[in-house]
């Protein structure tokens, strides 16, 4: 084989994700059942969801999603590669490979919109994880569909969220889970932390 042909295969294959889900654009003339639609903060990305209830929602703590979305805390709904419909297919994303840093699809991987950089989901090799602040949860019956069902990282976070949801250390289902205090006794706790601390400063002042 010669170096052109080779080269030009391996621009050919290196591209081929682009046509596979979750970023296949389906044709007008394919049924695509949408049930859902969501879209960035520009409008640039658009997208439909052919299922009203994602396979998990879940609450990310760990420092990457801190980080990669500049809060405490992600929200995430986990989906098929199958369940969604880009409206112009991989056009106007990005990707950013947290594990090596660099801008590659490579899996696991975030996705965003290439003008405002809205956060768009991640894609693992396996799943889709959404951010549900994206979709239009436009009933009752959705937005309990999308309601979290448990927090993970638990242990990299920087608020406490006493919901009495299940709480993981790391990964769920495979790290250890961290009891959750009713949260009568986490604001007790909290006021009592809060007086000690006034009394503190009160003290350092009067000396
Ligand atoms: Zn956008
Ligand atoms: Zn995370």
């Amino acid at each position: 084989m010669d170096q052109d042909m080779a080269r030009e295969e391996t621009t050919h294959g290196a591209n081929e994700w682009k046509k596979r889900a979750p970023y296949r654009a389906h044709e007008p003339n394919e049924h695509f059942d949408a049930k859902l639609e969501g879209n960035c903060h520009c409008g640039r990305v658009k997208f439909q969801l052919s299922r009203e209830e994602p396979l998990d929602s879940k609450l990310c703590h760990c420092t990457t999603c801190q980080t990669q979305h500049a809060a405490p805390f992600q929200w995430a709904a986990i989906f098929h590669k199958d369940d969604i419909n880009f409206a112009d297919g991989h056009h106007n994303l990005e990707w950013y490979d947290p594990t090596s840093k660099s801008i590659e699809h490579k899996l696991p991987c975030k996705v965003r919109c290439s003008y405002c950089h809205s956060p768009i989901m991640d894609e693992g090799r396996r799943m889709i994880l959404m951010f549900p602040s994206l979709i239009h949860l436009n009933t009752e019956k959705v937005k309990q569909n999308f309601k979290p069902r448990c927090h993970m990282f638990y242990g990299q976070r920087v608020v406490d969220v006493p919901d009495g949801l299940p709480k993981w250390d790391g990964l769920s289902q495979e790290s250890n889970l961290i009891e959750d205090s009713p949260p009568e006794l986490v604001r007790d706790h909290e006021r009592k932390r809060e007086q000690e601390r006034s009394k503190r400063s009160q003290n350092g002042e009067n000396k």
